[in-house]
């Protein structure tokens, strides 16, 4: 399948499974608008790296998600896109009567707001062009919640129902919206949290991996960027022009139990 002719915004994408989907929709033959807040000579090397190795247009953008304008801008900038991956994200864990206020703004300004200004930044030139893919990276806590991590689950329960919204508002205009909501996939900032977690509990890798990390993934396995970059990818093709409004779970079993 090919993606040639299409640009992709992804944001959120000098790493982790913004780079990973990033890859995925290069190597399918993707325009690719990578974006972080940082606009650093490494950012800039990866674009180019990137245009080398899958022989398609790179360009990186700096746009802060915190920031619905820069988000607008973003989109706008370069002159809309055929396919939005809504992916920047943080996170922080702290008791809901503790949660700092500032996290909690940040936390749903990123990870929710910005897809909102993403998206209607974006849906002019998809409708007027008939054709869009809107994939939002949700994450298993978009069906789900664990305790202490109130702003991230309501952000991303948040864009789930972002997801369906969008979904019903462009049904049969060949635009579709969906959420891919991932469970623990290893990503530089999970695999830096491992050594920490191998001290503190007195564990090796395998056994902090399988027991304390993905004590809630029935695999016990991660999922990986490239797994989550070729649900994206999928998502984009024309067997998916029907999926839509949904979530796909890649999440190794956890939102089963
Ligand atoms: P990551 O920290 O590797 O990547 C986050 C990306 O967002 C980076 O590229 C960073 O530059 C960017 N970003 C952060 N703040 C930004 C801002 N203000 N403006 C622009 N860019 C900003 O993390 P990741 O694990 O790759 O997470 C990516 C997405 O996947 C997030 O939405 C996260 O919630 C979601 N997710 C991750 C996991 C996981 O296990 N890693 C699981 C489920 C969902």
């Amino acid at each position: 399948m090919t993606l040639a002719g299409k640009r992709a915004i992804v944001t959120g994408s000098n790493s982790g499974i913004g780079l990973g989907v990033a890859r995925a929709l290069a190597a399918a033959g993707a325009e690719i608008v990578l974006n972080s807040f940082t606009d650093t000579d490494a950012d800039h090397e990866l674009a180019a790296d990137m245009a080398a190795e899958f022989a398609v247009k790179v360009t990186y953008v700096k746009a802060d998600m915190s920031n619905g304008s820069e988000c607008r801008a973003l989109v706008e900038g370069v002159g809309g896109c055929d396919i939005l991956v809504n992916n920047a994200g943080i996170q922080f864990v702290a008791p809901v009567d503790a949660f700092p206020v500032e996290k909690w703004n940040a936390i749903l300004a990123i990870n929710l707001s910005a897809a909102f200004h993403t998206t209607a930044a974006a849906l002019p030139g998809m409708n007027a062009g008939g054709w869009g893919r809107i994939v939002n990276i949700a994450s298993a806590h978009g069906l789900t919640a664990s305790p202490f991590k109130s702003a991230y689950v309501a952000a991303k329960h948040g864009i789930v129902g972002l997801t369906k919204t969008v979904a019903l508002e462009v049904a049969g205009k060949g635009i579709t919206a969906n959420a891919i909501c991932p469970g623990y996939v290893l990503t530089p900032l999970v695999e830096a949290q491992i050594p920490e977690q191998m001290k503190v509990h007195k564990m090796d890798r395998e056994t902090v991996i399988r027991e304390v990390m993905l004590d809630r993934q029935p695999s016990r396995q991660f999922a990986t960027v490239e797994e989550i970059g070729g649900t994206a990818v999928f998502l984009c093709s024309d067997a998916a022009q029907q999926i839509t409004g949904t979530t796909i779970s890649v999440d190794g079993g956890w939102t089963a139990m």
